[in-house]
């Protein structure tokens, strides 16, 4: 099945806000074997919405607009449609219901424009809107399929994972769901990945396998048709294998959970402690870690030394390291080492993460950009330290030192 993908409203072709709902709506339709081939923006103008939909037509079996089903006169999707189909506009009785009870709550005056939110095309599929008032629609003309979702992101997702997904599944005459396993990755790239993957991904028909990169992340999924969840392990476990086979010691998760939640449950689970000293990273690593409630039971807490004197003064990395003629420097194996231990040996502390490197743009002490070295201080064993070239710019390569030594101390 083909689709095109329509986001209707000035701001977006002014470039005032962004549009997310597009991605949002191609990776669902990607995961769920509908093929998007084309994306379209238009304004709130009858005439171009009217000329993007004569094209779309043309080429998709399945048209997703999105945005223009509000109240107001610049929302014209339902109008555009309607007319270029010959069919009436009606009011949705459950809709226009649920607008009343809103505005009677409120003591709020309802206009005649709120009436506009309860429109539906004539012989469509209302789709329920959870978190807003406009209603959706679904219809099919002409052999072309038409969704009409809203445009504010917390309705539209709702409803399209709702109402939209199932409604485009039974047209696609497909009973059997589909069924999916997220595999994450830490301390690989995505091209790397791929290709020592790349004849089980080209091979593949059901289960389908598809890789996905986010920054510092990288994520495989693994999708099949099946009844139940019991069938569907069973149809995917010999590829699931194989892929553990292949690249089990950089698997951390087999569901959608970054690396830091990964590391902070399994550290509470058998009450192992954190610190870290970070410095080109600037407090970024401390971050990822507390975004996990529950943090608190692993994480003892951390130092930003991003001077000298820091490094020094707080975590006693000697003097040498830092300074004078021939000294290993800041961004160094020594200093990385040095910081790792003396920020564990602070906290007292199982384990402790150090960073330390140029995150550009430029070089620094006459190192290259992107050179980081990322130091694990262990109780009772010896601290190791990994040298990384990253690429990218400032902010990425701070996110992927940071996803790089959490994966260090994750394996
Ligand atoms: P409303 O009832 O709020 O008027 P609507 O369905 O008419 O909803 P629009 O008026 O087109 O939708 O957009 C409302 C808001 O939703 C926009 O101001 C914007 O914040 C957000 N929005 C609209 N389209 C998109 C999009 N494609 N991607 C992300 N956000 C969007
Ligand atoms: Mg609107």
């Amino acid at each position: 099945m083909k689709a095109e993908i329509i986001a209707v409203g000035t701001e977006l072709l002014l470039g005032q806000i962004v549009n997310t709902n597009a991605q949002f709506i191609a990776q669902e339709c990607a995961n769920n074997g509908i093929h998007v081939h084309y994306q379209t923006v238009v304004g709130d103008n009858p005439e171009r919405i009217r000329a993007a939909v004569e094209i779309a037509r043309g080429r998709a079996d399945v048209i997703l607009f999105t945005g223009g089903l509000g109240p107001t006169q610049d929302d014209l999707t339902k109008d555009v449609l309607a007319g270029m189909l010959g069919r009436e506009l009606k009011v949705h009785e459950p809709s226009m219901d649920k607008i009343r009870e809103l505005f009677s709550s409120r003591g709020a005056h309802m206009v005649e424009s709120n009436i506009r939110q309860a429109h539906w095309i004539e012989g469509s599929d209302p789709l329920e809107n959870e978190t807003g008032l406009a209603v959706g629609n679904a219809l099919t003309a002409d052999g072309t399929h038409y969704v009409l979702l809203p445009g504010p992101p917390k309705e539209m997702k709702p409803m399209f994972l709702h109402q939209a997904l199932p409604w485009l599944r039974g047209l696609l005459g497909e009973a059997v769901p589909l069924h999916s396993k997220m595999l994450k990755f830490a301390g690989i790239g995505e091209s790397d990945l791929e290709n020592r993957l790349i004849d089980l991904i080209e091979a593949q028909t059901d289960p389908t396998i598809a890789p996905y990169a986010k920054e510092g992340e990288v994520s495989i999924r693994v999708t099949t048709r099946a009844g139940s969840k019991e069938e569907a392990e069973e149809k995917m476990a010999a590829v699931v294998a194989e892929i553990y086979s292949r690249l089990g010691k950089h698997i951390y998760a087999d569901e959608d959970i970054p690396i830091e939640t990964a590391i902070v449950r399994i550290m509470s689970g058998k009450g192992l402690t954190l610190a870290m000293a970070e410095s080109c990273t600037g407090g970024l690593l401390g971050d990822l870690i507390t975004a996990n409630p529950g943090s608190a039971d692993a994480f003892r807490g951390g130092i930003i030394s991003y001077s000298n004197e820091f490094k020094h003064k707080l975590l006693n990395v000697p003097q040498e390291f830092l300074e004078g003629d021939g000294c290993p420097g800041a961004v160094s194996e020594p200093t990385a080492a040095a910081m790792a231990e003396g920020i564990r040996s602070f906290a007292d502390s199982d384990y402790a993460l150090s960073i330390t490197g140029v995150a550009g743009p430029g070089p620094s002490e006459g190192k290259p950009e992107g050179l980081v070295y990322i130091g694990l201080a262990q109780r009772g064993r010896e601290t190791v330290v990994e040298r990384l070239q990253l690429a990218g710019n400032r902010e990425s390569v701070k996110l992927k030192a940071a996803k790089r030594a959490l994966f260090l101390l994750w394996s």
